[in-house]
């Protein structure tokens, strides 16, 4: 058996050629990025900087010879929101111009705010009862989070070593993926949760002017979250910038102290309110055999971004290398057996809703697992999220049989760093919800370089955190993957169809 499936699948070398000469020494991926990253902007879910990469993406294909290139509806999502002005600066003791970001979906400050800086004492919900009436108009800051703590030996940024490599290949079915276990922490979270709702209540109702809140991060890096929901229901809070760890501890110390700090901030932000729904953006190379050109081979990734900067490697890098691996297939003149379609979803950040939702909408709801027609037609789904890392293997989120398939398809990059199958689950993006409903959906191992450390949601999140080589690298074997996906005689196996209402795994 084995033996057979290997012959099966070993890839055509004039191909694997054809694909690493375009992928390797023809590449457009940095290209692709800038229009995404520089050029269209931040990339909040609803956010008109969304749009544009949407509508420049779908031009694009186009251009290509793509067919079927559209944005699609996928249902409603919310409100989109964008920052337009952020201003803010310590005025005394003496001028500072601080390293914030507003977080998202939170109003603006009406126009340019002075006041004094109040810091708030409060470990429980009762102690906020002795700030009643002291707040207006105040600049409130609280004290949430130790100092940063600043790392002098790990390096940033970092390969998997082979030995990692390794563990994760041996892994057996079963094993515990990269999921953390939060459950110890839960106790202690929900009370922090019910202090952090009241003070928010408390800090909208007392009228406080602006709200400061540390940043996870160090070294000038803002780790960026929601300071409210998109939802078109959401409750109305204050304005409220997510600081630099460093800038903040500086305002917390002094006020701390007692020692009079003022500030003055200049904070514009808009709701989009016009169309609350969401949308992908999809394209198709056609299939062009007439048994098989109705199956598809689907890769994607989303196209959504935090708004501190303008999502670098979470996530233009895994778009940009699904749409160049589009390209080289295109340009080198496959006549793929099967369809080939990629999506580039939005709402990931929020909960992988664009992904979700196609799945729903195409293929099956997980919550009763009645199945459409298309979803019998789908050999696999390959996405990449997980920063600019190149290639390492494939995660087969727990599908032994696709092991010797993609072990073979991997044979010609050995050469390029990327030989490693494992059996493992990994969580978080949008392969999760096709595996959801039983269509093989499977993510990349990809080098973690400075994802967690730096660029993750941060204002650090730009085009210049992407590596060039490894993007490169990644297109090729993406290119690779999904013709190879396209031509095998059967589709890529599947594993027992999940139950209704089974746990997905998000
Ligand atoms: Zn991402």
């Amino acid at each position: 058996m084995a033996a057979t499936a290997f012959a099966q699948d070993t890839p055509d070398p004039a191909m694997v050629k054809k694909i690493r000469e375009e992928g390797l020494n023809h590449s457009q991926v940095m290209d692709i990025a800038f229009h995404i990253t520089d050029v269209s902007g931040p990339r909040l879910s609803g956010s008109p900087g969304l749009k544009r990469a949407q509508d420049w993406v779908v031009e694009k294909l186009k251009s290509w010879g793509m067919v079927n290139t559209k944005r699609e509806d996928w249902g409603k999502f919310g409100k989109g929101w964008e920052v337009q002005k952020n201003y803010a600066a310590i005025t005394v003791p003496y001028y500072h111009a601080i390293i914030a970001i507003p977080k998202a979906w939170t109003p603006g400050t009406g126009g340019l705010i002075q006041g004094d800086v109040m810091y708030i004492k409060a470990d429980t919900v009762t102690d906020l009862d002795k700030y009643k009436g002291k707040i207006k108009g105040k600049i409130v800051i609280v004290d949430a989070r130790p100092p940063a703590e600043i790392n002098f030996t790990r390096p940033d940024a970092a390969r998997y070593a082979d030995t990692t490599l390794e563990q994760m290949a041996k892994a057996t079915a079963g094993a515990p993926g990269r999921r953390g276990n939060f459950a110890g922490r839960r106790g202690n979270l929900a009370g922090l949760l019910a202090l952090r709702t009241a003070l928010t209540k408390f800090e909208l109702e007392e009228g406080a002017a602006l709200v400061l809140s540390q940043a996870r991060g160090t070294d000038g890096t803002v780790f960026t979250t929601n300071g409210a929901s998109y939802r078109d229901t959401a409750k109305a809070v204050c304005p409220e910038l997510e600081v630099s760890a460093e800038d903040y501890q500086r305002i917390l110390r002094l006020t701390k102290a007692n020692i009079k700090v003022s500030m003055e901030a200049d904070i514009k932000t808009e709701f989009f309110t016009k169309d609350l729904d969401g949308y992908d953006v999809v394209g198709e190379i056609p299939g062009t055999d007439s048994k098989l050109k109705a199956q598809l081979v689907m890769l994607g990734g989303h196209l959504d971004s935090w708004h501190g900067a303008t999502g670098g490697t979470d996530n233009a890098a895994g778009a940009a290398v699904m749409i160049e691996a589009m390209r080289i297939l295109k340009t080198i003149g496959v006549k793929p057996k099967r369809t080939i379609r990629i999506a580039l979803w939005s709402g990931e950040e929020q909960g992988e809703y664009g992904s979700r939702n196609y799945v729903i909408n195409h293929f099956a709801d997980p919550k009763d697992m009645v199945l459409k027609p298309e979803h019998a037609l789908v050999s696999a789904y390959y996405n990449l999220d997980n920063g600019t890392g190149k290639i390492r293997g494939v995660y087969l989120q727990g599908n032994a049989a696709a092991g010797p398939i993609f072990q073979s398809w991997l044979e010609p990059f050995k050469d390029l760093g990327a030989n490693t199958v494992t059996i493992r689950n990994t969580g978080s993006t949008d392969h999760v919800p096709f595996d959801a409903v039983g269509i093989p959906g499977f993510q990349f191992i990809q080098d973690p370089m400075d994802y967690n450390s730096r660029t993750h949601h941060s204002n650090q999140d730009t085009y210049d955190k992407i590596s060039e080589e490894d993007l490169k690298q990644a297109a090729t074997i993406v290119a690779s993957f999904v013709y190879n996906t396209s031509e095998r005689a059967d589709m890529i196996p599947r594993k027992e169809l999940p139950k209704a209402g089974a746990p997905q795994g998000f």
